[in-house]
């Protein structure tokens, strides 16, 4: 009996990473999983059991840290959002749609800045002013461009001993990125209009590939976007700064948007909180509101 990890699953097979050498076990599920209801998913921490590299068994999945739907994964560390500076441009509502719901995954943020070789003088200023917007939040933000290579070696560092997945729109430069990293990779870049109506990871399936010694996903997460699965009355949790100044409103259970009292308002009156991470705050919990009036 060994311990691994799942890196990749394949037609009924899992492809299993033993934990102290590193080599690659492909097994099949214990035969009782189906009745217990278990499914293993590519991360999963296991303990499995091989007579050699190609006749394994996976004999239990340890408890999970967190998982993800689209793509199924479990136990991430850390998600990259990522966002180009320009082409398409940069959209904070976005970013802010996509840390929602990474924090209420309970996975850790990494906001990825691509294409910054593109940027002019003007737009140079712009995107610096709202990296350190979100630094102050206590977000890390990157800048980077994968075609002058500035910011490869960072991101790279970032990646060790970390499972991490990449997020973002089609077109923002995911693979052109993994690309830099690992030209041995050679996933398919291609012109933004040719993304437009399929999915070009759509058929692919989830592995998550050694990065030195950690693992990065080859499939992009958060390919649809609704609030289902989060509260109006909990988006407060998820934007850091407003977390921080709930305990100072007049009344609990504030829910920021009217109440007299409101120290979150107060702060955005003030600068302290940005108007525009407030103003995504409230149209967000409009719309999961109306969102479940609707069901
Ligand atoms: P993905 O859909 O997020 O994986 O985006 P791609 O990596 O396929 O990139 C989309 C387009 O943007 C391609 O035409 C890339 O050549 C281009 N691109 C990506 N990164 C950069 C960059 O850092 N600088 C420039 N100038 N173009 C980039
Ligand atoms: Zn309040």
């Amino acid at each position: 009996m060994a311990d691994g990890r799942i890196i990749k699953a394949l037609s009924g097979f899992y492809y299993v990473q033993d934990e102290v050498n590193k080599e690659i076990y492909q097994c099949r599920g214990r035969g009782n999983f189906r009745k217990r209801k278990i499914t293993p998913l590519v991360g999963d921490n296991v303990v499995y059991e091989a007579e050699n590299k190609t006749d394994g068994y996976i004999l239990e999945v340890k408890k999970r840290e967190n998982e993800l739907v689209r793509p199924p994964i479990a136990n991430i560390d850390q998600a990259f959002l990522v966002f180009s500076a320009t082409q398409p441009t940069f959209n904070t509502q976005l970013l802010d749609k996509f840390l929602v719901h990474i924090e209420a995954s309970d996975i850790k943020p990494v906001i990825c800045i691509t294409k910054m070789d593109l940027v002019s003088e003007s737009e140079e200023e712009i995107i610096h002013n709202y990296s350190k917007d979100y630094s102050e939040v206590g977000y890390e933000v990157l800048m980077n461009s994968a075609q002058s290579l500035s910011g490869i070696s960072e991101i790279e560092e970032h990646f060790y001993d970390n499972v991490t997945v990449f997020a973002g729109q089609s077109g923002v430069g995911k693979s052109s990125l993994l690309n830099a990293i690992n030209p041995d990779l050679d996933l398919d870049t291609s012109d933004i209009s040719t993304h437009l109506g399929r999915g070009k990871h759509t058929t692919r399936h989830v592995e998550l590939i050694p990065f030195g010694s950690g693992l990065v996903a080859d499939t992009p997460g958060f390919s649809s976007l609704d609030f289902r699965g989060i509260e109006a009355d909990d988006l407060w949790l998820y934007f850091p700064e407003i977390r921080e100044k709930t305990n100072e409103c007049k009344f609990r259970g504030c829910t920021h948007m009217k109440e007299p009292g409101c120290a979150v308002k107060a702060a955005v009156d003030e600068g302290e909180i940005k108007a525009y991470r407030y103003d995504h705050y409230s149209s967000f919990f409009t719309e999961i509101k109306d969102q479940k009036r609707r069901y």
